[in-house]
């Protein structure tokens, strides 16, 4: 079955300055990796729409969306905290970004694709429901399963967050919704501080330690994210693909490879497989070592490809 590549001109535009390590080279490297790998040629390529104004509003308030509509400039950049700015092609990027992700939802959905990957930026899963944070201006991910759970009528929905730093707005947005479990891992302490004490009982945080790397995670994913996925029985499963706890990885100190990322891709593909028809929909978050970040988007998506 086919997987989806799913990206959007937009999202190269947004610009937060030339020092800041979320910059375009991201996408611009993770596309040059899929094709010198040869793994582009077996992607459907589809170009995102932009998330409409009903589709954020479900996970965002709409003073917050009225006020990023009113903060972006039209020249220069316009902080939103000290890591997070938006530029004047920034609010059309985060827009695509979650559309991106609606879109992988109805492929799935409609069976024209089995599996989803999005090539997007701004990151989301920082974003709460009325702040911007962490580079994240509209949560994707939290975007995508609302989508799936009103639009497409699922009731149980899975989301894995991997990125080093602690999902806190996708927590934050589904904290107590019984309809969402959320499964994470996380080096802590880091920025942001926060996930050691989960917010509700359908979150499962795990908190790695500096240095954590292959056996530590295999044990956080065995011990406590395959239990409570088996439990949760998800409908769909969406991924929040960070790839900051690279070994390699300029802003964290986890020690992942990319073999690991395909060792969590093809447990997820198996738990997709027992509930969901296979269906899983991966959104990019973090990741800020270019050669890493393409090799580990690689390894991810040629796992979700051969499945
Ligand atoms: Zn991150």
């Amino acid at each position: 079955m086919t997987t989806a590549f799913i990206t959007h001109p937009a999202c190269l535009l947004h610009d937060m300055g030339p020092y800041h390590p979320e910059s375009p080279d991201r996408l611009r490297a993770i596309s040059d990796r899929m094709i010198a790998a040869g793994v582009d040629a077996h992607l459907l390529h589809r170009e995102a729409r932009p998330a409409t104004r009903e589709q954020l509003a479900r996970v965002h308030a709409d003073a917050y969306l009225d006020e990023i509509e009113a903060a972006s400039p039209d020249e220069g950049l316009h902080y939103l905290d000290p890591d997070t700015a938006l530029c004047p092609d920034s609010v059309a990027a985060a827009t695509h970004a979650a559309g991106a992700a609606v879109l992988a939802v109805d492929m799935v959905m409609s069976g024209q694709c089995r599996t989803a990957f999005c090539a997007v930026r701004p990151p989301g899963h920082h974003a709460e429901r009325s702040h911007a944070m962490g580079f994240c201006v509209f949560n994707s991910v939290a975007v995508a399963a609302a989508h799936a759970m009103e639009a497409h009528g699922l009731s149980r929905v899975a989301i894995v967050d991997f990125d080093v730093h602690h999902g806190n707005g996708t927590e934050a947005i589904f904290a107590r919704d019984p309809r969402v479990l959320m499964v994470g891992t996380f080096q802590y302490p880091l920025y942001p501080y926060s996930g050691v004490e989960p917010l509700g009982p359908n979150m499962h945080n795990v908190p790695l330690e500096a240095g954590s790397g292959t056996e530590a995670l295999q044990a956080a994913v065995r011990e406590h994210w395959l239990p409570a996925l088996e439990a949760h029985q998800p409908e769909l499963v969406i991924i929040s693909a960070g790839f900051d706890a690279h070994r390699e990885d300029p802003l964290a100190s986890l020690a992942f490879t990319e073999s690991d990322y395909a060792w969590i891709t093809r447990q997820l593909i198996d738990v997709a497989e027992r509930h969901a028809q296979g269906r899983i929909v991966s959104s990019l978050e973090g990741g800020y070592s270019l050669s890493a970040l393409g090799r580990s988007v690689v390894e991810h998506v040629r796992v979700l490809v051969a499945s």
